[in-house]
């Protein structure tokens, strides 16, 4: 069976959600291989081999985390060459896109980013697309060389399928380039407690309609009250009343939750771009002719400061 090479997001070790979510995508077109780089690489192995991987390449060098991505896209490269592989993932962040391209330039082959799905064809993977702020579901498949594609949070899900995941060293030789960018300074963000916005299985956002920062206590307790991230629109970001960190659209995150809840939110095409291909969309609106209710799957007529409390106390009452 063809290899297909994962690429490995994670933190000192512990792998995120969506690099598992790409193990079960991977085991519908070929067996995964996992390419584990960075401090904590070996540690990955047991989730990854829990989850399918039959082989972990692994690579452990001070550069992954003091330069950007070129060492990144150097070893992946290096585990490429040693594979031969029928196809390449890798988690659609914004990180991930950029080693994707680069790779994707190196070996001439075609890239998909932004995958929600995909399958096995007669001639290579083919990938669902959400074209056009989500107005069309493209079907896409590279058409030269070795499919490079990058897959959003949320589009599989997790599922155990213990495999051998044996562990083995990858080779890697840094380009000249692969120094040419320096870390200089790292501020870790502070911990809200609350699950990354783009990786959530729920996401509770709010909008000019929250009318004031004060107000976001409303958003962040509907949030907690569901172990939700907290989003906004580029309205209450750019009022301050929230961070840009938490901004979901084209020019913020792209979110793809099983659960959307929009407060106060309009729907502008813009923010559509990020968060269309969310599994269940519900809208808290007071104006019944706001485009958001276009696209929801439920959708509340009402003041967002009478409904969010009731709906809050309503979930957190029956979590008993
Ligand atoms: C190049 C470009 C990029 C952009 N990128 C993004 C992006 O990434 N993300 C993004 O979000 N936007 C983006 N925008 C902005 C976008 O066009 C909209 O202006 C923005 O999304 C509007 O935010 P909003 O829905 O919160 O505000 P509004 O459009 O003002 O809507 C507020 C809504 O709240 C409702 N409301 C008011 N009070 C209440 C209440 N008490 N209870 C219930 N409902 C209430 C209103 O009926 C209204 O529908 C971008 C724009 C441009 C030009």
């Amino acid at each position: 069976m063809a290899e297909v090479l994962v690429y490995v997001d994670h933190v000192d070790g512990a792998v995120r959600k969506p690099t598992l979510e790409l193990l079960t995508l991977a085991r519908r077109i070929g067996e995964p291989v996992a390419v584990a780089l960075g401090a904590g690489a070996a540690a990955t192995a047991g989730a990854l081999a829990e989850h399918g991987a039959v082989k972990v390449l692994t690579h452990e060098a001070a550069e992954y985390a003091d330069y950007l991505v070129v060492p990144k896209v150097d070893a992946l490269q290096a585990a490429y060459d040693a594979v031969s592989p029928a196809a390449v993932l890798v988690p659609s962040s914004a990180e991930g896109k950029e080693i994707a391209a680069r790779l994707a330039l190196r070996i001439g082959s075609g890239v998909i980013t932004d995958a929600v799905d995909l399958e096995a064809g007669d001639e290579g993977p083919v990938a669902t697309q959400s074209a056009f702020a989500a107005s069309f579901t493209t079907k896409t498949r590279v058409a030269k060389g070795t499919p490079v594609i990058t897959v959003k949070p949320n589009s599989a899900p997790v599922e155990a399928a213990p495999a051998a995941g044996s562990v083995e060293a990858l080779d890697v030789t840094f380009s000249a380039q692969a120094t040419g960018t320096k870390v200089t300074a790292r501020t870790p963000r502070e911990s809200t407690g609350r699950p990354e916005l783009t990786e959530a299985a729920i996401v509770v956002s709010g909008g000019r309609g929250v009318n004031g920062s004060e107000n976001f206590g409303l958003i962040e307790s509907l949030a907690d009250s569901l172990g939700a991230a907290v989003g906004a629109s580029r309205a209450a970001v750019d009022a301050g009343w929230y961070p840009h960190t938490n901004q979901v659209g084209q020019t913020g995150k792209s979110v793809s939750p099983q659960l959307y809840i929009a407060n106060g939110i309009s729907g502008a095409i813009q923010h559509r771009a990020g968060m269309q291909t969310s599994k269940t969309i519900v809208a808290v609106n007071k104006d019944a002719e706001a485009p958001i209710f276009d696209l929801v799957d439920y959708g509340v007529v009402g003041d967002l400061f009478d409904v969010v409390p009731q709906l809050t106390e309503e979930i957190n009452s029956r979590k008993g």
